[in-house]
């Protein structure tokens, strides 16, 4: 492996173990342990010693040419006591105070090993409403929220990672506008993503200019009704203002779920790439496409189509195996998994695979390219689940689910996702081959930081090499584009390198939102041929100066394009963001 000096920071400060003499292991180690664990699962399938040890191999192989990485919980929990692998989990919230707390404590016990969790809200009765018991009235979904949002804060300093969760609730719970004024204040419920869950509808409604219904969860009595417009308006509205809410489109991700036949999904989990049914669980894993381009940089590029389809099958038997390999927090979670055996095969390093194919982010090109690797990859995944499906059996609730309707016997309820990756793909990038998380474009090219009073330039590896290879490298110049956040209107720097060395804030809404649905794939496509059978996190990003209106359109064009749901973030609308451009760091 060839790391930079980010991953091997972050590696040495919560990824790497102590050994039984004391000392660390090292990253090789830490491969290899992984590896071993994986692996170790195929003697339960009847492998040998040397098959095992071949599997073993082949594994290690993946990640030490930083192809493809697990999920963070793998690397930490392989070989230790908690064992605990998955990355994502959906919790239920029943209505009532025994089954909210359960719920609670559930979702501490997972942040301790360090799983991210995503609830629905929508089974609470509404504030106000009555309870029998004490014969009070309930608090409504909005302070069980705060609640589980200071439990988090409690007990983030305890586990490998500090907890991370996902709140929901649909648009048709009377408490709607609450929920979405509920984060307006940016300094409240800071351990929570929040989405509203958007119904068919809903939509229907909105495209009509109609009201809707508002039910009451604990009777289904129909409480009143509210403009689909109004609604619709706050909701992009605050999202222009802070990020939040983001949109679900609930209804399409279960008519889209290929194991529709035996749950509902009400929730994802915290960065939205998985929606889950209650007590689901999901360990992802994602390839660094940037690793498979043949002749990068020149016009004969093209994509190593024979070695992703290879790395594509062997990372998802590495995920089959996870499942076996797992110890679950919460006998109910083991049990839904073994039953449906999620993987969320994804991917990482797309902007730096675009890079090298001399593609811009924001072309027609770079978009049918995305749709194209993705169906590929789903499609091997497909392949090894069917074999891995015929040496040790289909996933238990496989007959009456769309495979079985689709004659295809799989070992895997659903295969693909896109992740954020946000520390993995930093495993995954090199000095001079970064790895940008996910499908995201690269956020700057040249960042500025300040070490001990001097200003110092970080120029992204694939920039710096280009720009000396071609003689136009210079630290004026670089400062030039670290200043401007941009290489575009830069004069110095080659007009097609200025196309296709795309940032985030280059990248108008619109490309971002095509990019997500060319991943996602669009509604009524066959069950093995929609690219992501889960769903993709992303940011639409916006600058500062963008309007309402333009969120709107972005929110309208998720739903027109067949996205599971949309996520946006303005430029500077937070007062915290990890990272910024140009001179304001
Ligand atoms: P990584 O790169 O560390 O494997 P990702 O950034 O891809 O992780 O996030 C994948 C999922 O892992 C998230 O959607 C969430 O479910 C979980 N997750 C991420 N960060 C945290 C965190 N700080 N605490 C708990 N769960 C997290």
């Amino acid at each position: 492996m060839e790391l930079t000096h980010i991953a091997k920071t972050v590696m040495e400060k919560r990824y790497l173990r102590l050994k039984e003499d004391g000392s660390k292991e090292t990253p090789e180690e830490m491969l290899r342990r992984v590896a071993g664990v994986i692996a170790g699962v195929e003697a339960q399938y009847g492998a040998s010693k040397k098959e095992v040890r071949a599997i073993e191999e082949a594994f290690y192989g993946l990640m030490d040419r930083q192809d493809f990485m697990p999920n963070s919980p793998t690397f930490t929990g392989a070989g230790t006591a908690l064992g605990q692998l998955s990355a994502c989990f959906v919790l239920p919230v029943g209505d009532s105070l025994v089954e909210i707390y359960e719920t609670m404590k559930h979702a501490a016990l997972i942040h301790q090993t360090g799983g991210g969790t995503g609830f629905a809200f929508s089974r609470l009765r509404p504030a106000g409403d009555k309870v029998r018991s004490s014969q009070g009235v309930a608090s409504g979904p909005v302070s069980f929220l705060r609640v589980y949002n200071a439990s988090t804060e409690a007990i983030k300093q305890g586990g490998t990672r500090r907890g991370a969760n996902m709140g929901i609730l649909r648009v048709d719970h009377p408490d709607i506008l609450d929920f979405i004024e509920s984060k307006a204040d940016t300094t409240q419920i800071t351990n929570f993503n929040i989405s509203v869950g958007i119904t068919d509808a809903f939509m229907a409604a909105l495209e009509q200019g109609t009201d809707y219904e508002l039910i009451n969860p604990r009777n289904g009595e129909v409480t009143g009704k509210l403009s689909a417009k109004l609604v619709w308006d706050k909701l992009v509205e605050n999202a222009w203002k802070t990020g939040e809410p983001g949109v679900i489109f609930i209804d399409r991700m279960n008519r889209r779920n290929p194991n529709n036949h035996v749950e509902v999904i009400e929730a994802t989990n915290p960065c939205g790439e998985q929606p889950l049914p209650p007590y689901g669980s999901c360990n992802l894993g994602s390839i660094n496409l940037a690793n498979f381009v043949k002749n990068p940089y020149t016009a004969q590029a093209e994509v190593d189509w024979e070695r992703l389809g290879q790395v594509a099958r062997m990372a998802t038997r590495f995920l089959d195996n996870v499942i076996d390999a797992n110890k679950y927090p919460l006998p109910q979670i083991a049990e839904k998994a073994r039953r449906d055996r999620r993987i969320g095969l994804g991917i990482m390093g797309w902007a730096e695979m675009l890079v090298q194919m001399g593609l811009a982010y924001d072309s027609d090109e770079a978009v049918a390219l995305g749709n194209q690797v993705m169906t590929f990859i789903k499609q091997k995944a497909v392949e090894e689940s069917m074999a891995l499906a015929e040496a040790r059996g289909a996933y238990p609730e496989w007959e009456g689910s769309q495979w079985h309707k689709a004659g295809l016997k799989v070992r895997n309820a659903t295969m693909t996702t896109v992740a954020p990756t946000g520390t993995i793909s930093l495993f995954a990038a090199r000095p001079d081959l970064p790895c940008s998380g996910g499908i995201e474009p690269k956020f700057a090219l040249v960042f500025t930081r300040n070490q001990a009073g001097a200003v110092m330039l970080d120029v992204d590896g694939q920039f710096a090499t280009i720009a000396k290879r071609e003689g136009w490298y210079s630290e004026e110049l670089m400062q030039q584009v670290a200043e401007r956040g941009t290489a575009r209107g830069v004069a110095g720097v080659p007009e097609r390198w200025q196309q296709v060395f795309a940032t985030s804030h280059d990248i108008s809404p619109e490309w971002h939102v095509r990019m997500q649905a060319a991943f996602q794939g669009a509604d009524g496509l066959p069950v093995d041929r929609q690219p992501v059978d889960a769903a993709v996190s992303k940011t639409i990003n916006f600058p500062h100066h963008a309007s309402v209106e333009d969120v709107a359109k972005s929110y309208a064009l998720a739903w027109q394009l067949g996205l599971k749901g949309i996520t946006v973030y303005r430029d500077g609308s937070r007062a915290s963001q990890v990272l910024t451009t140009g001179d304001k760091t």
